[in-house]
């Protein structure tokens, strides 16, 4: 059990009109830990980082960041929402903005940083995720894996104290995942807490603390990645794991 929770869900109950969508999760992720999602298609995947991140609304239970309640609405939840970063499978980088704006944006409107600090800060990060040379180009000048890289230095400029990751290589040419999911696997080793919803089971094994199996809106196995592949618990995940691996 984590010792120092960062993010904390309780009971956590979500409907899209009939469907069941979240069924009573609980979920603790500690401070520094890699949490890796699996599980089918439309099992919920998607919902619960939405959820954490309060981009969609629950109808019961609590959600926690760093001890403070996630507040429904408000001021207040746009203030903790930046404390999360999130990464899609599609890069959402603005088009008609450099790659260094795409990164230094967000730092000035949200941060409140002056624009030379945020280059700065953006071209630090550039360089850690390997685009040093790239940030005056733009988003269609680059290869999908540099934009998935973008996207993460941009998630980083915000200084989050979790990142979320909701499929952030199912996009990608197979040459290009390994990019990827290297710059992911230093996050990890530099402590970042992290929560990745991914089908990279290398990438599982590897660097996730914790492997949650979702299937139907409920969490069916939370373990250890070489306990839940070695021998997972239900008959869903055995079922699961025997299609992708
Ligand atoms: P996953 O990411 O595991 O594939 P999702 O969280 O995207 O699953 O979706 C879970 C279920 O909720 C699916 O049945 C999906 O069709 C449904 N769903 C997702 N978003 C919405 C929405 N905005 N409105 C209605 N149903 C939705
Ligand atoms: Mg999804």
């Amino acid at each position: 059990m984590a010792v120092d929770p960062l993010i904390e869900l309780r009971d956590v109950n979500k409907h899209y009109g009939t469907l069941h969508v979240l069924q009573d999760i609980n979920l603790t992720v500690g401070r520094g830990e890699v949490v890796v999602i699996i599980g089918p298609s439309g099992s919920g995947k998607s919902t619960l980082c939405r959820t954490i991140n309060r981009l969609e609304t629950i109808e019961s239970g609590t959600i926690t960041l760093d001890g403070h309640p996630l507040p429904a609405e408000g001021k207040e939840l746009a203030g903790l929402r930046a404390e999360v970063g999130m990464v899609f499978q599609s890069f959402n980088l603005f088009a008609h903005k450099t790659v260094l704006a795409n990164v230094s944006l967000a730092q000035m409107k949200v941060r409140k940083r002056k624009r030379e600090e945020a280059d700065k800060r953006s071209r630090e990060l550039l360089d850690r995720v390997g685009l040093a040379g790239q940030a005056d180009k733009f988003p269609a000048q680059l290869s999908g894996g540099q934009q998935q890289r973008v996207a993460i230095a941009r998630a980083l400029a915000m200084n989050p104290k979790a990142l979320l990751f909701d499929e952030p290589t199912s996009a990608l040419d197979p040459e290009m995942i390994n990019e990827v999911l290297e710059v992911m696997q230093q996050l990890a080793r530099d402590g970042m807490t992290m929560v990745v919803v991914t089908h990279e089971m290398g990438f599982a094994r590897s660097a996730a603390n914790r492997v949650v199996f979702m299937a139907d809106g409920r969490i069916i196995e939370d373990r250890a990645p070489e306990a839940f592949f070695t021998a997972p618990e239900s008959d869903r995940a055995r079922d699961f794991l025997s299609k992708i691996l």
